[in-house]
């Protein structure tokens, strides 16, 4: 598990419509249609009249996803799958910012500074 980055909600939501921020998550996402393993930033479970409908996540090269949802083609997991192919925008931006408790890629410091 990864600690996500609170991420603030935009807008004025529908009376009957709720989300909660995620505080942990699985560090790993791949869409079941995509080719590349992202990396979870933020994430919000969202529920229409007090019934859990599905699981938004962002992640960290600016792409979005999904699960828990019927029509879901994404999933989470601890470890990347075999023969992973990384996005390397959130490999670089994730490792940069800490996310694994440390900053190096192939031996060189990096340093991710996000702007929200
Ligand atoms: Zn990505």
């Amino acid at each position: 598990m990864v600690k996500l980055e609170k991420k603030p909600i935009r807008g004025i939501l529908p009376e009957n419509f709720k989300q909660y921020q995620l505080g942990l998550c699985l560090p790993f996402y791949k869409s079941r249609s995509g080719e590349r393993v992202h990396r979870v930033r933020s994430g919000q479970a969202l529920f229409t009249d007090g019934v859990y409908t599905h699981t938004s996540l962002s992640l960290w090269c600016g792409a979005t996803g999904s699960i828990g949802n019927e029509g879901s083609r994404g999933y989470l997991s601890a470890e990347a799958p075999d023969n992973a192919v990384f996005c390397a925008t959130c490999e670089g931006r994730a490792i940069g910012a800490g996310m694994d408790g440390t900053r190096y890629i192939n031996g060189r410091f990096c340093l991710f500074s996000p702007r929200i």
